[in-house]
């Protein structure tokens, strides 16, 4: 047992991201590591499969808490909700003023809102930290989105950093806000992720379905779309899901594997916050959609005998490349729209609950260990550098440029896909945002129309200043009046 407040960090949760993480700890210069998990088996062995760590190892809260100096620092790795209250009421009622605990698992940011509300009259600091990369990231460098004081962050900051994944000579952490700001960009990272898979996989189908190529082939399309712009974690091991072959069939694993995607629940967050935020996030939304269709079993069996087009599609093959191509392109473009998307989500978040989201640092921090790390996260950076107040990510010139280029092909890879009834709910959906942000005029005016004719809800007019009701069941005349009169 732990004599002395040796360790400078400690890990509350060993299963395979806590142990990981311990681990990554230990292995970096200055850092005494201590470890700590409700049922000692966990502990043991991890302590006994890596002494090189020089873990200090409780079996006890009290131990753990005896083993860490001051100002006494624990990140806890369990399992979110009651599994994390029950551990911060343990540290809380041994930790004094001044120590920290950090929340590095995946909490919805409500809650995390609450605890550290709940947390800090005691002088404790609460962080809630979003850490992405997976398993893989938590042992070798994760991207680290720690939220909390900008206090407990002095002492944090430097452990974090010396942990975290590597971009262009730069440790992929930042102080992202207070509170639970950390975890709400986490939720939006997630999010994008939802819509960046999705639009992969509606990439994958429409050449497959249009070519007739196979995933094999298919894998090397992705692996040179990799060597470009698209150049991504999520393009990298797309390639390699596709060339996986099943050992028991011979089949492509891929089509072996069960169509029903599953989720744990923080694409839904991430939604379900930009509705009450009001952000359009419909690329996410129709990502974290998709998923919920492919599970309906029953429904899809019940529809399988629905009409679809009388002709079935296939693509020349002397323009295959061609069409491939406009795919990319398409990918591309509506890339550019889902990430654009979340970050307008981050920016409402961040107006909402009064957090100085550098939205530039965000884009930063991802661009190495967690699952979205891509190359054009540079451009979104630099987009924010140029023009910090920037209305909306993709009239940036950059991204504008990148956008004009690709909208030709978009548009008819949406058209092929609607032409020849193959879903691209992300393709699509991207597209028409992207059309509703340019039009000049939208039919919104006849909504607005539709919701004073039935509810009086009144309306603005182009032509002056003011808040109007027609009397459209009277003489039909306007008056001038306020939405609260109605
Ligand atoms: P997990 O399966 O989510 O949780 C298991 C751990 O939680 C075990 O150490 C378990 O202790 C502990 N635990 C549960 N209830 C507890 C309680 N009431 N008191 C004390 N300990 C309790 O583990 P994980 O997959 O390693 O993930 C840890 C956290 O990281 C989660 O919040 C997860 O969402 C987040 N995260 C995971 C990933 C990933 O790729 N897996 C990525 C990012 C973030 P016992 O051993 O005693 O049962």
């Amino acid at each position: 047992m732990p004599a002395s407040a040796s360790a400078n960090i400690g890990v509350v949760g060993l299963a395979v991201m806590g142990s990981n993480l311990a681990r990554n700890l230990a292995s970096r210069e200055g850092n005494t590591v201590a470890v700590f998990n409700r049922s000692p088996e966990r502990t043991r062995t991890l302590v006994d499969e890596h002494p090189e760590a020089g873990f200090v190892a409780s079996e006890s809260y009290d131990d753990f808490v005896a083993s860490l100096a001051k100002p006494r620092t624990a990140i806890i790795m369990v399992q979110a909700g009651k599994g994390t209250d029950a551990v911060i009421s343990e540290l809380a009622s041994r930790f004094e003023p001044g120590d920290i605990i950090v929340d590095g698992g995946n909490a919805n940011f409500h809650d995390t809102i609450r605890r550290e509300a709940e947390i800090s009259p005691t002088g404790i600091h609460f962080v809630g930290t979003g850490i992405s990369g997976g398993e893989e990231g938590a042992l070798n460098g994760p991207s680290i989105m720690p939220g909390g004081s900008a206090e407990s962050y002095e002492t944090l900051g430097p452990i974090l950093a010396s942990i975290a994944a590597i971009a262009e000579g730069e440790p992929c952490v930042t102080h992202v806000g207070t509170d639970g700001a950390g975890h709400f960009v986490k939720m939006v990272h997630n999010g994008i992720e939802y819509a960046d898979m999705q639009l992969i996989a509606e990439a994958y189908d429409l050449i497959r379905q249009g070519t007739g190529k196979s995933p094999a082939e298919i894998a090397d399309i992705f692996a040179e779309w990799n060597t470009g712009e698209l150049e991504s974690y999520l393009i990298e091991i797309t390639a390699e899901v596709l060339r996986q072959v099943d050992a028991a069939t011979g089949q492509p694993l891929v089509d072996v594997i069960l169509d029903e995607a599953g989720a744990k629940g923080t694409g839904a967050w991430t939604v379900q916050n930009a509705l009450d935020l009001g952000v359009p996030t419909s690329g996410i939304a129709e990502a974290v959609f998709a998923r919920s269709l492919s599970s309906k079993r029953a429904q899809r069996e019940a529809s399988v005998d629905l009409p679809g087009p009388s002709t079935t599609w296939a693509v020349d093959a002397a323009d295959a490349d061609a069409f491939i191509e406009d795919v990319r392109q398409a990918l591309y473009a509506s890339k550019i729209i889902a990430y654009s998307q979340g970050f307008d989500e981050i920016i409402a978040g961040a107006e909402q609950f009064g957090w100085d989201v550098k939205k530039g640092d965000i884009a930063k921090i991802w661009r190495a260990g967690c699952i979205i790390r891509a190359r054009f996260l540079n451009r979104i950076a630099e987009a924010y550098a140029d023009d910090p107040s920037l209305v909306v990510l993709v009239v940036a010139p950059y991204f504008r440029d990148a956008v004009a280029g690709a909208q030709e092909s978009w548009r008819r890879v949406v058209a092929a896909s609607a032409a020849s009834g193959i879903p691209t709910p992300a393709f699509s959906s991207s597209l028409a945002y992207y059309d509703g942000l340019r039009a000049p005029r939208l039919p919104a005016a006849l909504v607005q129309g539709q919701r004073d004719f039935f509810g009086a809800h009144t309306y603005k007019r182009v032509d002056k200043p003011g808040v109007f009701h027609t009397l459209w069941s009277g003489d039909r005349s306007e008056i001038e009046t306020t939405p609260s009169s109605h």
